[in-house]
């Protein structure tokens, strides 16, 4: 049983599929292990930290050659591993419905022409087994707390109160908007660094999350309807009523806010529009606003994927791949994700992973050259 790690090929992308420590872990279950030169650079891992833990190094045709499991953080050019044997697993957040260059559709087809079992490690189902595998929440609690510490970056005034011989600084206000696993982690960060933070969202669930933490809920009473949690805890998209209080509310709110933190996001559709440009006029110049949900359509109108805007004087934050900014435990938490994954239905006697129906029939997109995944053939 052999496993490849490859070198990310997508722009800015600094994570890693496997890190010394998981290189280790799946030796010991019996596989070999073979890393492509340079993958663990940009995430501060060397080639030999790999060939310590036990792996060889080697070219990306020399990685593939053989291989039974591809493991990658983002889904590679079908053309750089065109040498894999058919049957091969592809492990790795293969983004299906992506657009341009990585992930999408037509990746998925040359995958399965290849002839490759792609697995999509984000179709992970939300079911308390699989949590350990889960790269959303890994990767989405990382974002949570850089979104904090980018929007601090960028504010030219302090979190904290700070009571000083020459005068008081007053605390900032933090503004959470989608309290998921990405904005409860921002509330904490805000929280530790002093902030006076509040948080809203659809799901009435997260009162009692954004109390606990310390936060004050902001949240549209009295509307009909308004329980928002659907299938696995995701959002559900809301009425108009809804929407039209949710507007009310947020304007009349956001006006008093140093810093908005945006992550709300709804599976399967565009980011719901949360701030508006007329909302974002009403806030003081020097706040700033950071746009988690900007490469999925944006929270925040104005926003731009890979720019930080600046519009009424307020600047809206929009990075890319805001995990690969934190590379080194971005990467050590995904790789987990994936050996808790493999590791969990390893087959002793067969020397090789498994998969059940629940978790394998949710995460695979392709077999035997067709797609198989309902997902995507509904
Ligand atoms: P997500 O990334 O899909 O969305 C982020 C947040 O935005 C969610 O809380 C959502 O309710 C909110 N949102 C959507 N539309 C909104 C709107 N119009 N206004 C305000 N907020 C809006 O969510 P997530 O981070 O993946 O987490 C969703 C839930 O799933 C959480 O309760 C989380 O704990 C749970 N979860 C469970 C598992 C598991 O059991 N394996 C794994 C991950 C997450």
């Amino acid at each position: 049983m052999k496993i490849a790690v490859l070198k990310e090929g997508a722009d800015g992308e600094r994570r890693v599929a496997a890190t010394p420590e998981t290189v280790k872990k799946f030796i010991q279950l019996g596989a070999d292990l073979a890393v492509e030169a340079g993958a663990g650079a940009s995430a501060s891992i060397a080639d030999q930290a790999y060939r310590d833990a036990g792996a060889t190094v080697a070219d990306r045709a020399g990685v593939v050659d053989g291989a039974d499991i591809i493991l990658g953080v983002q889904g590679p050019d079908p053309a750089s591993i065109a040498n894999a044997k058919r049957g091969a697993w592809l492990v790795a957040g293969l983004n299906p419905f992506g657009t341009g260059e990585q992930g999408g559709r037509a990746r998925v087809d040359a995958y399965a022409a290849a002839g490759l079992e792609a697995l999509a490690m984000e179709f992970m189902p939300r079911i308390t087994r699989a949590q350990s595998m889960d790269i959303l929440s890994s990767q989405s609690n990382l974002s949570g707390y850089k979104a904090v510490l980018d929007a601090a970056a960028e504010y030219d005034r302090a979190f904290p109160m700070m009571m000083t011989a020459a005068g008081t600084v007053s605390a900032a206000k933090v503004f959470v908007m989608g309290v998921g696993v990405a904005g409860l982690q921002a509330i904490a960060t805000a929280r530790r660094l002093g902030a006076q933070v509040s948080a809203t969202d659809v799901r009435s669930a997260t009162k009692e999350q954004i109390l606990s933490l310390g936060a004050k809920p902001i949240f549209v009473e009295n509307v009909k309807g308004i329980e928002g949690e659907g299938s696995g805890g995701y959002a559900t998209e809301m009425s108009e009523e809804y929407q039209k209080a949710q507007a009310e509310l947020v304007s009349s709110h956001i006006a008093k806010q140093d810093i908005v933190i945006t992550t709300a996001l709804i599976p399967g559709r565009p980011a719901p529009r949360l701030v508006s440009d007329a909302q974002i006029a009403t806030m003081r110049p020097g706040s700033v606003i950071v746009d988690l949900a900007v490469e999925q359509g944006g929270n925040v109108e104005g926003a731009v994927a890979g720019e930080i805007v600046e519009r009424h004087g307020v600047k809206i934050v929009g990075h890319r791949n805001v995990p690969s900014r934190l590379a080194a435990d971005a990467s050590a938490l995904f790789s987990r994700n994936l050996f808790n994954f493999l590791s969990a239905f390893w087959d002793k006697d067969l020397g090789r992973p498994v998969l059940d129906e629940e978790i394998g029939d949710a995460v695979r997109l392709t077999r035997d050259g067709q797609i198989v995944s309902q997902r995507l053939l509904s």
